[in-house]
């Protein structure tokens, strides 16, 4: 959002926050900062109340919807979101058109997110399809783009398929065991948990065809 959108939209010229210490900002860059440091001193002296904090609550909706979705998108997803969702990855048979389901262990890592079924050894079908989807109580499933087919059979370790820098789908074959796992970029996959909690359909995905490599 741009810093010279009003605070209040009503008094469009009113665009900037003179604090009692005579320190001058842009209403906008203010708040945001306020909520961001979850005070409300003055960023350049630090005068101001010890305890008080903003009330997200009472922000106007215009303001308060695009800097929480601001905060979320550059800050690291909390553990808290992880706990209260699930990552699930679905896989579907070509001849069987069933759908298992496994819910998927998380593993972050600095440039993105490495998301690790469980063993899938036992459900693995010849050929398959794999899909992730992000489920939590209150909100309607958000479905990633799925794979294409993939084949699970011959002679590999890694099996990746990929359409787009920001998402690949990955068999893993290590001592009889077969893993699914996922990378997804993790700025891609914040916009997605962001869409998922506000009940926002799926941004547009890449639609490059996937390329299957064993690795
Ligand atoms: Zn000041």
């Amino acid at each position: 959002m741009e810093p010279d959108v009003a605070l209040d939209p009503e008094r469009p010229d009113c665009t900037a926050i003179h604090l009692p210490c005579r320190h001058r900002f842009t209403a906008l860059c203010l708040v945001y900062h306020w909520l961001l440091s979850e005070n409300v001193r003055c960023p350049l002296c630090r005068a101001g109340p010890a305890n008080g904090r903003l009330k997200r609550s009472l922000l106007p909706r215009h303001i308060r919807i695009p800097m929480k979705r601001q905060i979320f998108m550059t800050t690291p997803l909390p553990q808290k979101w992880f706990a209260t969702h699930d990552i699930v990855c679905t896989l579907e048979g070509v001849d069987s058109h069933y759908k298992h389901t496994v819910r998927l262990e998380c593993n972050p890592i600095e440039s993105g997110f490495v998301l690790l079924s469980k063993d899938v050894t036992a459900i693995i079908m010849p050929v398959v399809m794999l899909q992730i989807v992000l489920r939590s109580p209150g909100h309607a499933d958000l479905r990633f783009r799925s794979s294409c087919w993939f084949s699970a059979e011959g002679d590999f370790s890694v099996r990746v398929g990929i359409s787009c820098i920001t998402e690949g789908y990955y068999l893993i074959k290590k001592r009889g065991t077969l893993k699914a796992a996922f990378y997804v970029d993790s700025d891609f996959f914040k916009q997605m948990a962001w869409n998922h909690d506000n009940n926002l359909p799926p941004p547009p995905f890449d639609t490059s065809p996937y390329v299957i490599r064993d690795l």
